[in-house]
C-alpha cells in the first residue's frame, strides 16, 4: 500500500517536472527591452563653456557683417581709363592707323596724332613733346592723366583761364658778361641780337596799345630770378624770353618753344622729373603757358619758314618764379651756317618781331583781361 501510493505520487511529481520543463522551453520567452539607463550627462568643464560662447559671438558678428556689407553701396568699378574714354570726355574720338601704328584722336578740325611708346605728339603736325610716354597703362594704351590734363584735353578745349593784365614783359636772353650762344665767324652774339629783337617787339606791341617792359635795356647782367620778379612786381599779364640757340652740332637748326615743366614730370630730353620737379608758382599757369607757347611755336615755324623743333619743358630759371604765364622761345641756331647768315639779316629779325607780337595780340584778345570770355568760348583754340 505504501508503495502504491508513493509511485503514482512521484509519476505525478515527475510529470509536472517534465511538464513545466517542456512549457518553459516552448514558450517563446519575452524579451522586456529595458531602457538603457541614461548616460549621465558628462560634466561640461568650463573651459568649453567659454568656447561655446565664444563661437556664438562671432556667429553673431559674422551675421551682422553680412548686414552691414548687404546695406554698403557696391563700389562702383570705373571703367579702365583708354585713349577712347580719354577722349570721349571731351566729345573726341580716338582710332589708331593700322598701317602706322599711330593713333589719332580727332575732334572737329582739331587732330592730335600719338605714337606708342613715345613722348612725341604732333597737335595739327605741330611737334609737342608729352612729360610721359603714350603707352599702355592698366592693359589699355592712354595718356597719363598729367598729359591728359594739360596737353589733350586743353589741345580740344577752351581753357576757362584769363591773364591778370595786358602788361607785356619782354625778355632779352643774357646780357653782360654772359653772351649766350655765338657765331665768331659772322660776329654774332646771342645777346645783342636778343636785345635787338626784343626791342623790335616792344615798338610794335606799343604800336597797338600795350604796355610793355624789358628786363634789360642795355648790355647788362641781369640774373635770371630777377627776370621772374620784375615780371610779378609790374603785375605782368603775359612773359616772354628771347633767346638765340647753340649746339655742338652744327647741323641742328630750327626753332623751338619752351615753358615750364609741370610738377612731377620730366623736362624734355630727360627721363625723371629731378629733384625741381616740384611745384614752381609758374607751374599755376600750365594750362595758359601750354596754350601761349603752342601759338607762339606754330605762328613762328609758319611765319618763317624754319624747321619745328617742338613745343618743350624746361625749369628755366626765368620761368619757375613767375606768377603769370610765360614762356622762352630759342629763335634759331647761331652754330649752323645757313641758319646764322638768317639770323644775321634785320628782314628775319623783324619777321620774328612781327609774328611774336600778332601771336601775343591774339593771345590777349583770347585770354586779356578784356576780352569777353563767353565770344571767344566758341571759337576753337588754335584756329590760327
Ligand atoms: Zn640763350
Amino acid at each position: 500500500m505504501r508503495f502504491a501510493f508513493r509511485k503514482p505520487f512521484s509519476t505525478l511529481a515527475v510529470f509536472i517536472f517534465l511538464a513545466f520543463a517542456f512549457w518553459g522551453c516552448e514558450t517563446p520567452q519575452k524579451v522586456v527591452e529595458k531602457p538603457a539607463p541614461p548616460e549621465p550627462a558628462p560634466l561640461e568643464p568650463e573651459k568649453d563653456l567659454e568656447k561655446e560662447a565664444a563661437e556664438e559671438a562671432a556667429r553673431k558678428a559674422a551675421e551682422e557683417e553680412a548686414k552691414r556689407l548687404a546695406a554698403k553701396p557696391k563700389p562702383v568699378v570705373k571703367p579702365r581709363a583708354s585713349l577712347s574714354s580719354q577722349a570721349k570726355s571731351f566729345g573726341g574720338e580716338a582710332k589708331r592707323d593700322p598701317v602706322s601704328g599711330e593713333w589719332i584722336v580727332s575732334k572737329d578740325e582739331m587732330t592730335v596724332r600719338l605714337i606708342e611708346n613715345s613722348r612725341k605728339a604732333y597737335l595739327n603736325d605741330l611737334l609737342i613733346f608729352l612729360g610721359e610716354p603714350f603707352e599702355k597703362r592698366k592693359g589699355a594704351f592712354a595718356l597719363s592723366k598729367r598729359d591728359f590734363e594739360l596737353f589733350l584735353r586743353p589741345a580740344f578745349e577752351k581753357v576757362d583761364e584769363s591773364l591778370p593784365s595786358r602788361v607785356i614783359v619782354i625778355d632779352p636772353g643774357h646780357g653782360g658778361s654772359e653772351d649766350g650762344a655765338k657765331n665768331k665767324d659772322l660776329d654774332l652774339l646771342e645777346k645783342d641780337l636778343a636785345l635787338e629783337v626784343s626791342v623790335r617787339l616792344q615798338k610794335k606791341l606799343e604800336d597797338l596799345g600795350y604796355e610793355t617792359i624789358l628786363t634789360r635795356y642795355d648790355d647788362r647782367l641781369v640774373p635770371l630770378a630777377d627776370r621772374a620778379q620784375i615780371a610779378n612786381r609790374a603785375d605782368a599779364g603775359l612773359f616772354l624770353s628771347i633767346h638765340f640757340n647753340g649746339s655742338l652740332n652744327t647741323e641742328a637748326l630750327g626753332l623751338e618753344t619752351f615753358a615750364l615743366t609741370p610738377a612731377g614730370q620730366p623736362s624734355t630730353g630727360s627721363e625723371s622729373p629731378g629733384e625741381d620737379g616740384i611745384e614752381w608758382p609758374g607751374n599755376k599757369q600750365d594750362l595758359l603757358n601750354f596754350q601761349l607757347g603752342i601759338s607762339i611755336q606754330r605762328n613762328l615755324v609758319s611765319d618763317l619758314q624754319r624747321t619745328d623743333r617742338g613745343f618743350k619743358k624746361a625749369r628755366f630759371a626765368a620761368l619757375k618764379e613767375l606768377e603769370c604765364p610765360g614762356v622762352l622761345v630759342e629763335c634759331g641756331f647761331l652754330t649752323n651756317p645757313d641758319e646764322a647768315l638768317l639770323v644775321r639779316t634785320p628782314v628775319y629779325r623783324e619777321k620774328l618781331a612781327t609774328s611774336l607780337s600778332r601771336t601775343i595780340d591774339r593771345f590777349m584778345q583770347e585770354y586779356g583781361p578784356e576780352a569777353s570770355p563767353k565770344e571767344s568760348q566758341a571759337e576753337p583754340v588754335d584756329s590760327e
